[in-house]
């Protein structure tokens, strides 16, 4: 698909360009710089330096609506590197004991969390506290009541809570849940999530349960738990989960290395899914309809997503999921935009109730109900 906007680049700079665009009624498209901001910009701090928050940062290079303009970081020589790399001033970097101090900063508008996992939660409410928009990586937290206490904080310190969730704005995957939505697959009957890859170093904080919070279900799992519910478009009713761990040193207690889980929706459709840190090549999500089907392969990496549908290859555009991302979250903390699919703190603690809810299924073996969304 060309949109207004690549062709524009596709035509950027040739004479033609200048002479036919005017006539197409599409000169307030013409800039002389791409990155002119056509709105206000969401001034971002990024909070964790890590390989997740370098992504980030190059990505946030090639947006529009959001800017890194400053760091959190325990780690002196990093935040020299990224002032120097991003042009990052000096009174607007901060480490683990000083980023309270961020609440008298006029000039950050909002903090990125991309720590490890269990360190989200009192970031997020220290965030909230100063008076700033959060963004918070996924799992937003270790656990559904510790999730809901983020929303809660955020609210009672009126700031928005938004999470990591990338995918919600890739346009194969938005394409998918426009033709759902528009009938295309007739009645959903199915979904296959599978999710996984294996893991190396056996010392990251990824395999520490005090900084994980759980294993491969936390890290890599929770895409096909979020995606069935934006591919399917309803709210899990049960979970049926069967754990396997073939290396007990590596994956300790508290680390879930294979859990294969079964989610049903009130419309009759079942999930079925795999979550594991000792499969590569799984990155695959498959719906299934009355009518027609929609297969996503790779579903969630990095990019290019590709798919198909009983219709053909899914023509989408290729983007850099965190530069749509951020600005995106730009116009939805800014300006009130509504996503397609939600991206807010209490989307990412529905995900949280069912990781809860797998696990105690995994633990016990019984078919567990799940709560009305918003029931924690
Ligand atoms: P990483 O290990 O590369 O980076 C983590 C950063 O946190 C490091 O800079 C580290 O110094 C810092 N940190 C602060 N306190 C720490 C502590 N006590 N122990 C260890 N590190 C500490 O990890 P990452 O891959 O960048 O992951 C960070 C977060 O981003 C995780 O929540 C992860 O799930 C998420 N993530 C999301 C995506 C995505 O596609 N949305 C991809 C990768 C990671």
């Amino acid at each position: 698909m060309t949109t207004r906007r690549s062709f524009l680049h596709q035509i950027t700079g040739s004479v033609l360009a200048l002479s036919v665009l005017p006539r197409m009624g599409w000169a307030e498209e013409l800039s002389p710089d791409p990155k002119t901001p056509d709105g206000p910009v969401l001034r971002v701090a990024i909070m964790g330096l890590g390989s997740y928050g370098t992504r980030v940062a190059e990505a946030m290079r090639g947006c529009t609506r959001a800017k890194l303009v400053g760091v959190i970081s325990g780690t002196p020589a990093k935040i020299r590197q990224w002032q120097t790399t991003y042009g990052i001033p000096e009174k607007n970097c901060y480490n683990y004991e000083t980023y309270d101090a961020i609440k008298d900063n006029p000039d950050i508008d909002a903090v990125y969390v991309i720590t490890p996992n269990a360190l989200h939660h009192d970031a997020v409410l220290r965030v909230a506290k100063a008076g700033k928009h959060v963004i918070c990586e996924k799992p937003m937290a270790v656990n559904a009541r510790q999730g809901q206490s983020m929303v809660d904080a955020c609210k009672a310190a009126g700031v928005r809570l938004l999470v990591g969730y990338r995918m919600h704005f890739e346009p194969h995957t938005l394409e998918v849940i426009r033709m759902r939505k528009e009938g295309a697959f007739g009645s959903i009957r199915f979904f296959q999530g599978l999710s996984g890859f294996i893991i190396g170093d056996p010392t990251q904080w990824r395999l520490n349960p005090q900084l994980s919070g759980g294993g491969a279900m936390m890290d890599i799992g929770i895409y096909s738990i979020n995606g069935s519910r934006y591919m399917i478009g309803e709210e899990p009713v049960w979970v049926t989960a069967q754990e396997t761990k073939t290396d007990p040193v590596k994956f300790k207690e508290g680390i879930d290395e294979t859990i294969q889980f079964q989610l049903g929706f009130p419309g009759g459709a079942v999930a079925s899914c795999l979550s594991t840190y000792n499969l590569n090549n799984l990155d695959r999500f498959f719906l299934d309809g009355e009518k027609g089907f929609a297969e996503l392969f790779p579903a969630t990496g990095y990019g290019p997503i590709q798919g198909r549908t009983n219709q053909g290859e899914l023509q989408a555009p290729v983007v850099t999921h965190q530069t749509v991302q951020m600005d995106e979250m730009a116009q939805i903390l800014l300006e009130g935009k509504q996503p397609v699919v939600p991206v807010d703190g209490q989307e990412a603690v529905r995900d949280l109730a069912i990781i809860d809810a797998i696990y105690h299924a995994a633990r016990t073996g019984q078919k567990v109900r799940l709560g009305a969304p918003g029931q924690v």
